[in-house]
């Protein structure tokens, strides 16, 4: 067995990060054409970038934004929710989930998580839903796909709608369907350390073909473009009957994302491989206890997570070792701004003290995940 000692710590003098940002090495060049194009706003990329999404992602309808955020907002706006209106999610999640919520004049109600993985318990929507419930906002913790089938049996039953912030997980899959067309709407994001970037964007996925249409208009300030040819006087023909917004991609980010797809099924190849080497290897760690995995649904492996005892000694003893760890996200329900923390999240409370995160991105090495598990495995 190799020795602590033996192994490379560091990776080029650095700790190794939790996250790193993958920028594809033809992604240069594909930019810099369009730069030199001089068509920089949205245009023939995105929608190169929109097929491919459909062609290797399975994503349905998928209208390229400038944010996961723009994504969030306007998929609520599509649904219809406003001002009085309430929406259910988790609190383990991104501020960016219930501050769109908030944009929107409506009230974030946070529901309790499964302290096994982190994502919304079905069981604890349906005693929170009131008349002014709208919709349910489920977030893929890390990527790992939330129970869809029980969230939208609920949605079913109460006439909601139900909104996916798949943030975490693009390539993701529930049975054996792709994450990007199974709900009503699904968000994506393209920020710098998601799976694929372009800088900064998005994605909103409406299954229905109208509200579709719909996100495609209100994405730029509700004009159809396809449909508002340029008069004669220069100006476009339209008449808004919408509110919009300029939350579309521009071209040449999304020439960045058209790089970044290249080689995507191997990169999440690399992933699943990185985190079968992590699970094998911190088999029955005293104190250590791994998030549960079920058979019917595949992670996108954005986040490698699990719980440990004496967290503040864990990370502690990883840092002095060159390896980041980090909890990612604390419930977020503890901001003045969406109320203030709940003590009737029993389970998020229990998640908030016990989870941390280790290394994983397409830069690690089997070898520096085999360094981690053995720093891991000396205790702490
Ligand atoms: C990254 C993220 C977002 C926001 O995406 P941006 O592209 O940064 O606006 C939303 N929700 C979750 C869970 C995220 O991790």
């Amino acid at each position: 067995m190799t020795g602590i000692a033996d192994t490379p710590r560091f990776s080029g003098g650095q700790p190794i990060p939790l996250f790193a940002t993958f920028v594809h090495p033809t992604a240069p060049q594909r930019v810099a054409e369009v730069l030199a194009s001089t068509m920089l706003s949205e245009g023939e990329q995105v929608k190169a970038f929109e097929a491919q999404l459909t062609e290797q992602l399975g994503l349905l309808h998928p209208a390229a934004l400038n944010s996961g955020t723009s994504a969030l907002h306007l998929a609520l706006e599509v649904a219809g929710v406003g001002v009085g209106d309430e929406v259910i999610l988790a609190a383990q999640t991104f501020i960016a989930s219930a501050m769109t919520i908030v944009q929107t004049g409506a009230k974030p109600v946070f529901a309790d998580i499964h302290y096994a993985n982190g994502n919304l318990d079905p069981a604890d929507i349906e005693h929170r839903i009131t008349p002014r419930t709208k919709a349910i906002m489920a977030v893929h913790w890390g990527g790992y796909p939330c129970d869809i089938a029980e969230i939208h049996a609920i949605a079913a039953r109460r006439g909601l709608v139900v909104i996916e912030d798949a943030a975490h997980a693009l390539g993701a899959t529930y049975r054996g369907q792709a994450i990007g067309g199974i709900s009503d709407y699904t968000c994506f994001s393209f920020q710098a350390i998601k799976h694929i970037t372009t800088g900064d964007g998005g994605a909103l996925c409406a299954r229905d073909p109208a509200k579709a249409q719909e996100v495609f208009r209100r994405r730029w300030f509700g004009i159809d473009r396809a449909h508002s040819p340029i008069s004669e006087t220069g100006e476009r023909q339209y008449n808004l009957t919408e509110v919009g917004f300029k939350y579309h991609l521009s071209d040449y980010a999304a020439a960045l994302g058209l790089a970044n797809l290249t080689g995507f099924a191997e990169r999440m190849a690399h992933r699943r491989q990185l985190v079968g080497q992590y699970r094998e290897g911190l088999q029955n760690v005293p104190g250590l206890t791994h998030f549960e995995h079920q058979p019917d649904r595949e992670s996108a492996h954005w986040l490698f997570g699990f719980h440990v005892e004496s967290r503040p000694a864990f990370m502690r003893h990883l840092h002095a070792y060159g390896i980041a760890s980090s909890v990612v996200h604390d419930g977020i329900d503890r901001n003045t701004l969406f109320g203030g923390k709940r003590p009737d999240l029993v389970q998020q409370r229990r998640f908030d003290e016990t989870q941390v995160h280790v290394p994983l991105h397409d830069a690690l090495t089997t070898e520096q995940v085999a360094y981690i598990i053995n720093t891991i495995k000396q205790g702490w």
